[in-house]
């Protein structure tokens, strides 16, 4: 279906096994090379059961350009850290997603901490909700093309859409516009609601989709009902703030 071609985007599909990284590897659930110097991040929710109020995030991802090289990487930077309260919530500040641990998000330069102290993070608070502490894990990478979900096609293009997954995924299954697992890059997936394309909140630019976290037994982690936790981030600026949904 040469018409879709246009509408391709690269993306990169982790795929996750139980291991022992360190602290200058990429990972899940693994250590964050995080400069001994800098404030490690709690979230700006507090928890009534929290005996200091804020919980201490948990390290989620650190993930290397050398490992998932990809047009996702701004200028200059070349590890991407994840971190999430280990809590739902129900009320999040703006950015963040609904019923979802809350997120926090780092861009760095491996070389700028080459060497340097490394910080000892908190230990996760004891009432934290275990299927949001991941178990360490490292990951291999598979890069892929993604397909945009038919909604964000025009009409005319729609039909021979839904007759080409039909025909190649296993059992009708969406091989196309619905790559399931963590992913890095490519589009969102919109099958459970209208497609709706955040706005960055400083510039006013399209979001586009950054990275999928998706429930996954390997890490034991688990988000909303068998759901995705996507972030958004500004095409225009890597400083703006990003976004992020559950679907
Ligand atoms: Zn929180
Ligand atoms: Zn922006």
């Amino acid at each position: 279906m040469p018409e879709l071609a246009p509408y391709g985007r690269a993306a990169a599909r982790l795929r996750i096994e139980r291991g022992a990284p360190g602290v200058t590897d990429s990972s899940i659930g693994g250590p964050l090379l995080w400069p001994a110097g800098e404030l490690w991040p709690h979230c700006p929710v507090p928890e009534a059961d929290e005996h200091d109020g804020s919980p201490a995030m948990v390290p989620l991802a650190q993930i290397h350009a050398r490992d998932v090289p990809g047009p996702w990487w701004p200028d200059g930077m070349d590890v991407l850290q994840l971190l999430w309260c280990p809590f739902e919530h129900w009320d999040p500040p703006i950015g963040q997603a609904d019923l979802c641990p809350t997120v926090e998000l780092r861009w760095r330069r491996a070389d700028a901490h080459a060497g340097a102290p490394v910080a000892d993070p908190p230990e996760p608070s004891a009432s934290a909700e275990p299927e949001y502490l991941p178990e360490p894990c490292v990951f291999t990478v598979e890069h892929l093309v993604d397909f945009p979900y038919r909604e964000e096609l025009p009409a005319e293009l729609r039909l021979a859409l839904d007759q080409l997954i039909l025909d190649t995924g296993p059992g009708g299954k969406d091989v196309i516009t619905r790559v399931t697992g963590w992913k890095l890059g490519g589009w969102p997936t919109w099958h459970l609601n209208h497609p709706h394309t955040p706005a960055c909140e400083s510039c006013g630019r399209p979001m586009t989709l950054l990275l999928t976290i998706a429930g996954d037994e390997t890490p034991g982690i688990q988000v909303g009902r068998w759901g995705e936790l996507r972030i958004f981030t500004c095409p225009g600026d890597h400083t703006h703030p990003f976004a992020a949904d559950l679907h």
